[in-house]
């Protein structure tokens, strides 16, 4: 398998030398919003220790990831007034990987409507700052 480029758009994000919408970090992971989500609230969970995928990552590291999208999606439901969640993970280009840092896609879904197609559209910043605001009040018990 091709190795851990230090140089993808989610490690640098991790470096913060590019900016994300974050919504949870602790000492493992990291939760940001998708820019360009599937859902209303599509969010990405990322383990901080580099992986190229699930193929590579440790299996600590994995569940630390797994935890904290199960935390993310709960406070999902509840902030997004959701019917219910779909994880998603893509591993290298032929399983649909395009970002090449692990990422879980937690995505909040509604009865009766489709996902968007993956990168359709860039979302609204005021619609990614409403999202977070409200995710991170759910997170924190609010
Ligand atoms: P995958 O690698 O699982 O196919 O998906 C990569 C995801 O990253 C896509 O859903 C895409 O919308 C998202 N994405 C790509 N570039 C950025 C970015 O710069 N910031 C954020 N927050 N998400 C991104």
């Amino acid at each position: 398998m091709t190795a851990y480029d230090p140089n993808n758009i989610f490690a640098k994000i991790l470096r913060g030398e590019f900016p994300c919408y974050k919504v949870y970090e602790d000492d493992h992971v990291l939760a940001f919003l998708d820019i360009m989500p599937r859902a209303p609230g599509h969010t990405l969970v990322i383990p901080k220790a580099p992986a190229r995928n699930l193929l590579d990552v440790k299996p600590d590291d994995l569940a630390h990831v797994a935890r904290a999208a199960q935390k993310i999606a709960r406070a999902a439901m509840t902030t997004f007034k959701a019917d219910g969640i779909t994880l998603q993970q893509f591993s290298e280009s032929a399983g649909g990987q395009v970002v090449f840092h692990l990422h879980i896609h937690v995505m909040p879904r509604h009865n009766g409507i489709a996902l968007l197609p993956p990168a359709s559209r860039k979302e609204d910043v005021k619609v990614l700052e409403d999202s977070a605001t409200k995710l991170i009040a759910a997170l924190q018990g609010g």
